[in-house]
C-alpha cells in the first residue's frame, strides 16, 4: 500500500529509529537529518515519515509534498542559509544519481552553487 514502510529502506529505518541519524527537525509527518556525505557545509535530508520511493510518487499526496517542501524551507531558515541562498535537490531515477528510494529533499547552501549542476 502506497506511503507503507519497507523493511528493505535506509530511510524507513532512520525514520523508526532503527539507524543512527544526526536528526535536526521532526513534525508529524517530516524528518529532516544530516547528509552523511555532504556536499555542501549544510546538507540536509528531509523525507516524508511514509515511504514513497521519488518526488513523482510522492505527488500522489498533494498534502504530504506540501508539508516536504514547507518543512525543507524550515530546515533552510533554521541552518541561516536562507538569506544567502540554498537549493533544493530531488535526485529522480538512478540515470539522476538517486541511491536511495525513499523520496528525499536535499537541502543545499553554505557555499555558492553552479548552475547548471554536474
Ligand atoms: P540520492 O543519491 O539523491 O539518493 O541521495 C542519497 C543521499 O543519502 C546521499 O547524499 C548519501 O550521502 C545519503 N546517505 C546515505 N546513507 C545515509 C545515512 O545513513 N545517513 C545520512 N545520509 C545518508
Amino acid at each position: 500500500m502506497a506511503g507503507e514502510p519497507q523493511a528493505d529502506c535506509l530511510f524507513c529505518k532512520i525514520v523508526a529509529g532503527e539507524v543512527p541519524a544526526t536528526v535536526v527537525r521532526e513534525d508529524e509527518h517530516t524528518v529532516a537529518f544530516r547528509d552523511i556525505n555532504p556536499q555542501a557545509p549544510t546538507h540536509v535530508l528531509v523525507v516524508p515519515k511514509a515511504h514513497y520511493p521519488n518526488a513523482a510518487a510522492l505527488a500522489a499526496d498533494p498534502g504530504l509534498s506540501a508539508a516536504l517542501l514547507a518543512a525543507a524551507g524550515e530546515v533552510a531558515t533554521q541552518e541561516k542559509i536562507d538569506e544567502s541562498g540554498y537549493r533544493i535537490v530531488f535526485n529522480t531515477g538512478a540515470g539522476a544519481g538517486q541511491t536511495v528510494f525513499h523520496v528525499h529533499a536535499h537541502v543545499l547552501g553554505g557555499r555558492g552553487l553552479q548552475w547548471p549542476p554536474g
